[in-house]
């Protein structure tokens, strides 16, 4: 059997960076990427045989743990009467239909393969929408790997965004308005120069990819309010927080709407699978109703579908999950902050449901320059320190740990106590 050593060595003669997506090579933290060979509930086990408490969840889709059953034999059963037909099948209607009974501003959902290609579309559908050309978005916020979004924030306020990756054009990126979290002026500045240009804004409602920010109270509704004001359309990337938060989402915790809303991760049941959805009016102008083209060869895979159904029906069948999840996640955080005091560790503890992160800093962290505040080198030995006692994190602080419904109080605490010794070692 290799070592997760061996098998990474192996990887990079023939993966670029040994990975197929960045943050998996543990280029944040250091140290060598674990590679897994199974995973059940909220364990996963390397290929050394080691095993890990996992609060990764594939970045997010297993909210129901690893390998979960009723999920298993669906894809089993789904896969047995062929894996593909790139032609509809009753499966796709019922998911639609359940996403579209827990996101009221959704009349019609269409399906894609990942998030990536879902954020692409609903751009796409935006600006055939409203027949503008410019977006905003705002810092941290990730919506895939979309060109348009592959955008930084430029020097001025009020100044385009520049490429933020090689391949992304300037011209591309003139497009893109980017602007700070949580900073209604700047959307209002923004709109007051550009606003008849604007196709749309999009957020992610509550921030997850530059660790766990929470919206300021009145942010998304001044956003959605600015925004639909300007004929812009107002989009909710929802693929992390979708199903997550709460079984309507974000929206449904804040309760503000979006005009479109963006699902993945958890509506696929750990398969490939996303969605975007909206009013008919506006969803109509894709095709084959309308001029906006959209399509996929797997869009709507029967397998992937009938994951994103298994998951989804015990989630609406069971929405005491959403309270156990609750109970389950405040206290890792409690646990986690007591830990850091007691080894005089600064950490701010930002929590939203089952999403968190402990950035290691004294806070408050309200938008990206706060989080890059944080002690980066110290978040490395401290991933370091609880891989070593079999607590398997995201290997970036910038990133949202995840409580599934397989964690127990014992897994839980267990977790506590590796930090409790970690943070020690870690202070140092
Ligand atoms: C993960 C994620 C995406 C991208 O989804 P992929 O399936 O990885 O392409 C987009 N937006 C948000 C908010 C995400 O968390």
């Amino acid at each position: 059997m290799a070592t997760n050593h061996e098998a990474f060595d192996e990887a990079r003669q023939f993966i670029p960076g040994g990975v197929n997506s960045p943050v998996r090579a543990f280029r944040a933290v250091g140290g060598t990427p674990v590679f897994f060979a199974s995973g059940f509930g909220c364990k996963v086990t390397d290929i050394e045989g080691r095993e890990y408490i996992d609060y990764v969840g594939s970045w997010g889709p297993h909210i129901l743990g690893h390998a979960q059953e009723k999920i298993v034999n669906a894809i089993a059963r789904a896969a047995r009467a062929s894996t593909s037909f790139g032609a509809p099948t009753v499966s796709e209607t019922a998911l639609a239909k359940a996403i579209i009974e827990d996101y009221p501003n959704c009349e019609r959902v269409r399906l894609t393969n990942s998030g990536t290609e879902a954020v692409m579309s609903a751009l796409r559908l935006a600006r055939g929408f409203t027949h503008r050309s410019k977006i905003v978005k705002f810092a941290g916020c990730y919506h895939g790997h979309v060109d348009s979004l592959l955008v930084a924030a430029g020097s001025g306020a009020l100044t385009f965004g520049s490429p933020d990756s090689g391949g992304v054009t300037p011209a591309v990126a003139q497009d893109t308005i980017v602007l700070p979290y949580n900073d209604v002026d700047a959307v209002e500045r923004a709109f007051a120069q550009w606003g008849a240009e604007i196709a749309c804004t999009i957020l992610e409602p509550v921030a997850g990819n530059m660790g766990v920010v929470l919206p300021v109270r009145g942010f998304l509704e001044s956003v959605a309010a600015i925004t639909r004001e300007s004929g812009a359309l107002f989009i909710m990337d929802e693929v992390m927080t979708g199903y997550r938060v709460a079984l309507g989402g974000a929206q449904q915790l804040f309760n503000v709407l979006p005009d479109l809303t963006v699902l993945g991760k958890i509506i696929g049941g750990g398969m490939p699978l996303a969605a975007f959805g909206g009013r008919a009016e506006i969803m109509d102008q894709l095709a084959p109703l309308g001029p906006v083209y959209q399509a996929g060869t797997l869009s709507g895979n029967p397998v992937a579908v009938s994951a994103g159904l298994a998951a989804l029906t015990q989630l609406r069948s069971h929405r005491e999950i959403y309270a156990r999840l609750e109970v389950l996640s405040a206290r890792l955080a409690a646990g986690l902050s007591d830990a850091a005091e007691a080894a005089g560790v600064p950490i701010y503890l930002a929590r939203c449901g089952s999403m968190l992160t402990p950035f290691f800093q004294q806070g408050p962290v309200r938008n990206l320059d706060h989080a890059k505040k944080s002690d980066t080198a110290r978040f490395s030995r401290f991933h370091a320190a609880m891989l070593k006692r079999g607590v398997y994190l995201p290997p970036s602080q910038f990133e949202a740990w995840f409580v599934s419904n397989a964690h127990t109080f014992k897994d839980i605490d267990a977790t506590v106590d590796a930090a409790r010794e970690s943070l020690v070692e870690c202070a140092a």
